[in-house]
Order: C-alpha cells, then sequence, then structure tokens
C-alpha cells in the first residue's frame, strides 16, 4: 500500500486557503519537483470573508517566501505600509488617551531591559519614545524605509494594510501561474470517509471526486471538514473576550492625495472599538463590539459618529456590513488526514491582527513538517496541535491584556472586562509578577512567539502600569549603558523623522514608478 503524502487537497479560497497553497507549494513544488501536488478547491456559491486587512510583520518574509515581489503587491492591494498600532481612548477615554504598540523592538532588547531606568523619567518621557523612534515616525505619518531601500528591507519595522479581495485574487494568480496549484471552481457538496477514518475524496458539484492525502480545510468559519465532518469540538472563549460582532464599512478618502496612516487607528467605545485603516485608495473602518453590551442600532450610530467626525466623510450614503463571530477555536486543529487554517480553525476578535499571522504560521509548519508518509502524520498532527493551542491560549492572554488594563468605567462594557472571573489564570499570574518584575525573555517559551515581551513592555507601561523599583541600585555600567540606549535613542529619532518620505509618498513613488 502507498503511504505517501503527495495529493493535497485544499478546500476554500481566502486569504486562508491562498496562502497556505503558496507557502506549501513554494515549499515543495520548487524544491523537490513533482512529488507534491496542491490543488484548491473554492466555491463559487459561498462568498469570502473579504475584511481582514491589518497584518503582522511577519507577512513580509511570507510574501517573499512565496516569491511576490512587493512592488506588485503593494500596487495590486491597493496596501500600504502598518507599523504597529495606535490605540486611542483606551485607559481613560480623556481627550489626550493614546498610546503605540509599535512593531519595532525597544532599544537594547536584545541584552538589556530598559524599563527599570525608564520607569525614573516616565514623567517626561512615554515609554515607546524612550525607547523607540516609530511612535514619532507614526506622528508624522512617515514611510518605514527609504525609496532607496530594498524590496521587503526596513528602517523601522513594518507590516502591511491591504484590501483583503484583491489579496486573494492576487495569490490565486501567482498561486496558480507561478507556482503550478491546480485551481478548481466547484462547490463540496459531501466528504467521503468515516468521521472515525480518514478522509478518502470530496464530492464536488460537477467536477466528480476529488481524492487526496491531506486535506487542509480553509472553509472559514463553516469549518466543513475538522467542525462538520469530524465534529471537533469548538471552544467558545466568549467569557474573557466579549467582542462577538463587526460592522465594517469602505470609506472613500476626503482627500485622495491626503496622507495615509502608517499605523491601524484602534479607538475605545462604549461596548467595543473602532478599527481604522489606511490602504492607498479607502479606509477600512469598522466596529466590533460585544452584542451582550450593545444593539446594532446603537453600534451602528456610534460607527458614523466616528467616521463623520473624525474623517470629515459623510457617512450618509455608506451601508455597514456586519459580521457576526463565536471568538474561540476548536479544541484541535489537526486530525487525523485533515488540519484547519484561518476561520475553520477559530477567530478571534482583530484587535492585534493575530489571524492572518495565525495562517501564516500554521502554512509554515504544515509544509515545513509535512509527513512524507501517513505513518507519521500522527505525530505531526500532535505537535502542530500542541503549537497551535499554546498559540490560541497566548494571543486570548495579550488580547484581554488591553481590556484588564484599562481604567474605564464609563460603560458596563469596560467594568465587566476587569472581572477577574474573565481573566485567564495565566494572565493574572504574569500580572502579579510583572507588579515586582517587568517582563522579559523568561517570560515566554517559544521559538516564534506571536507577542514576545516587547509588546507586552509597549502595551503595559503604555496603559500606565507599574512594576515596583529594586530596592538596591543597578551596577553603574549597566545604568551607564541604559542612559547610551536612551541619548542613541533620541538622536536616532530626530536622524530617521529627517530622512524618511511620507507614507504616501513612498508608496505613490513605488507604485507608479513601476
Ligand atoms: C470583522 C473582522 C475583521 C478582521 N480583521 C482582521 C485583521 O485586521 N487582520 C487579520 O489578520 N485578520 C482579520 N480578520 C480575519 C481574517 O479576515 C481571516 O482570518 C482571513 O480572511 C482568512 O479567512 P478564511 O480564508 O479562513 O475564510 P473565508 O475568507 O471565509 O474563506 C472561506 C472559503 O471557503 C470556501 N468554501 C466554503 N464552503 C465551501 C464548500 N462547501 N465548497 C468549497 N468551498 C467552500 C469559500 O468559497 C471561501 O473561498 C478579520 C475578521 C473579521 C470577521
Amino acid at each position: 500500500m502507498n503511504d505517501s503524502i503527495e495529493r493535497i487537497v485544499i478546500v476554500g479560497g481566502g486569504s486562508a486557503g491562498w496562502l497556505s497553497a503558496g507557502l506549501l507549494a513554494s515549499e515543495h513544488l520548487a524544491r523537490s519537483g513533482q512529488d507534491v501536488h496542491v490543488t484548491l478547491i473554492e466555491s463559487p456559491d459561498v462568498k469570502t470573508i473579504g475584511v481582514g486587512e491589518g497584518t503582522w510583520p511577519t507577512m513580509r518574509s511570507t510574501l517573499q517566501k512565496i516569491g511576490l515581489s512587493e512592488t506588485e503587491f503593494l500596487t495590486e492591494c491597493s496596501a500600504s505600509f502598518k507599523q504597529g498600532t495606535k490605540f486611542v481612548g483606551w485607559v481613560t477615554g480623556d481627550e489626550d488617551d493614546s498610546y503605540y504598540h509599535p512593531f519595532t523592538v525597544p532599544a537594547g532588547y536584545a541584552s538589556l531591559n530598559l524599563v527599570p531606568f525608564w520607569q525614573g523619567q516616565r514623567d517626561s518621557v512615554s515609554f515607546v519614545d524612550a525607547v523607540s523612534v516609530q511612535g514619532r515616525v507614526c506622528d508624522r505619518d512617515l514611510a518605514p524605509k527609504q525609496e532607496t531601500t530594498p524590496e521587503y528591507a526596513a528602517v523601522v519595522n513594518y507590516a502591511y494594510h491591504l484590501d483583503a479581495g484583491k489579496f486573494a485574487e492576487l495569490l490565486q494568480r501567482h498561486c496558480t501561474e507561478r507556482l503550478g496549484v491546480r485551481h478548481i471552481r466547484d462547490h463540496v457538496t459531501a466528504i467521503n470517509g468515516e468521521p472515525d477514518g480518514d478522509i478518502e475524496s470530496l464530492s464536488t458539484a460537477s467536477s466528480g471526486e476529488l481524492e487526496g492525502d491531506l486535506f487542509i480545510d480553509c472553509t472559514g468559519m463553516a469549518s466543513m471538514l475538522l467542525g462538520k465532518h469530524y465534529g471537533v469540538a469548538y471552544r467558545e472563549r466568549s467569557n474573557v473576550l466579549f467582542n462577538d460582532s463587526a460592522l465594517a464599512l469602505q470609506v472613500p478618502y476626503a482627500d485622495q492625495s491626503g496622507p495615509v496612516l502608517s499605523q491601524t487607528l484602534s479607538t475605545a467605545q462604549s461596548a467595543g472599538w473602532i478599527w481604522d485603516i489606511g490602504l492607498t485608495t479607502r479606509r477600512g473602518i469598522g466596529y466590533t463590539y460585544s452584542s451582550d453590551h450593545t444593539t446594532d442600532e446603537a453600534a451602528e450610530k456610534e460607527l458614523r459618529a466616528y467616521v463623520e467626525v473624525l474623517q470629515g466623510v459623510n457617512a450618509d450614503s455608506l451601508e455597514p456590513r456586519k459580521i457576526s463571530f463565536r471568538p474561540g477555536h476548536r479544541e484541535k486543529f489537526w486530525h487525523r488526514n485533515c488540519v484547519a487554517v484561518g476561520m475553520a480553525s477559530g477567530f478571534l476578535e482583530p484587535l492585534e491582527a493575530s489571524a492572518l499571522v495565525m495562517v501564516e504560521l500554521a502554512g509554515k509548519m504544515i509544509s515545513e513538517e509535512l509527513p512524507t508518509s501517513r505513518s507519521v502524520m500522527d505525530i505531526v498532527a500532535k505537535r502542530y496541535n500542541d503549537v497551535f493551542l499554546y498559540r490560541w491560549d497566548r494571543i486570548i492572554d495579550f488580547l484581554k491584556l488591553h481590556y484588564v488594563l484599562s481604567k474605564r468605567s464609563d460603560s458596563q462594557y469596560w467594568i465587566d472586562n476587569r472581572k477577574p472571573e474573565t481573566i485567564p489564570e495565566s494572565l493574572h499570574e504574569l500580572l502579579k509578577l510583572w507588579r515586582y518584575q517587568p517582563p522579559w525573555h523568561n517570560d515566554f517559551s517559544q521559538r516564534e512567539e506571536i507577542f514576545s515581551s516587547a509588546s507586552y513592555q509597549y502595551v503595559l507601561y503604555g496603559m500606565g502600569f507599574e512594576t515596583a523599583a529594586r530596592g538596591s541600585a543597578p551596577d553603574s555600567r549597566v545604568a551607564g549603558e541604559a542612559r547610551r540606549l536612551f541619548a542613541e535613542n533620541s538622536q536616532m529619532a530626530n536622524k530617521v523623522v529627517a530622512n524618511l518620505p511620507g507614507n504616501r509618498e513612498l508608496l505613490t513613488q513605488i507604485t507608479q514608478g513601476r
């Protein structure tokens, strides 16, 4: 019996399906010739979710790995550079309440934790400005690189904002024309194989039966293979993260040549928060909220008010799209010869754009560890499940952190979010520890953490968290090194700000000069 894994069938043609196809095809087709075949089937009747505009810096290496040019990507996806998130109104809701979670790690991050040294000057300089140049770069809507910086390289770390619909189309063209992925447009009507055995094939509406050795479920919230066929349970996490609804708008620019934001804006509202993302052609603005704490009508009113006041655009002609979701994830993701990626594996509110990075990490691990034989697949599956369960838990902790640190009491939503029974034990423990020592490398154990201690530092100290100073004074050499790093960061900020082009300016140069 031939038990080698050669035929990979991906079901679903959203961002998850095409990114997985690209990662698998580039790893295997390019390297080994003909022994792995990737087929992607997507239904002409079921639309993709069509949102998901904020990404993580990993997207640069993902696009590079699958062989896309950055210029082509930026041009085809109306994409822009994203350097982090600016959180507005999350702590008190006052006029001047905002902080950054940038993508560049703090100065000296590899060897010296600057938090204890910054604490003495916290009233005169924000944590982000003391240890990073990126807040000032974002304040001025500057690009993260210069025109002469090579593709995918950076002056300061960055990811992208992108048009999700155009992104799936570009990936489809690239995967089918350049990476040899076979594409079928057809509706999958049945999954063949016993629920307690491997999947043998898929029945389709008009293309007959499609056989495979490994099936990747990218069917979005339907989770047709892992959820429906195998009945792998969904672990709902709405007891921790309350948001389960979103209203999404595509908003035209009042001035098409105006600045393009270098960061996602996340503005706290009465029952959730509004994302505001600048692409080159339009803005993507949406409100994600808890249906237990507000109504769709009230949420829509808040969203329209935001668009009119902050963006100076008349929102009357814009119709928001409502999306409901169950925050949570499957109990496992790889079962027998089926692995779910993207929304089919779970979804949490898009507060830190963690969904696409999970897709990238999934595609990377599946392609790197692709079992050559069925006989070892269950071992790979177990490892995969352990890694991804860990990742979902860490994302939940990190997202919840933003709510736990808020001091807002102006609506029940913010009050409920701080109730101890809604805080995971793992986060509770870390917060207790961080009262005495700042987050650092030992707090997280994996090689590829999505949110490292650097991210925790930015959010904690951006939101006013206090860590007690050690009784003893630091070694004078170390204190000197900290002073040097602060001074260097300050000089670097002036230099970088003087030399970087505007975000819009560089994007225009790149996309029109090609
Ligand atoms: C409001 C909101 C905001 C978001 N913002 C962000 C963000 O800023 N950053 C981020 O990283 N992520 C974000 N996400 C998540 C992101 O949109 C998704 O993770 C991403 O688009 C991947 O979706 P998908 O491919 O898993 O599912 P989908 O896009 O839903 O694709 C499902 C595919 O399955 C196919 N399909 C379904 N049934 C069948 C069938 N029977 N036969 C054949 N094919 C079938 C469909 O045709 C479709 O092609 C957001 C999500 C929401 C809801």
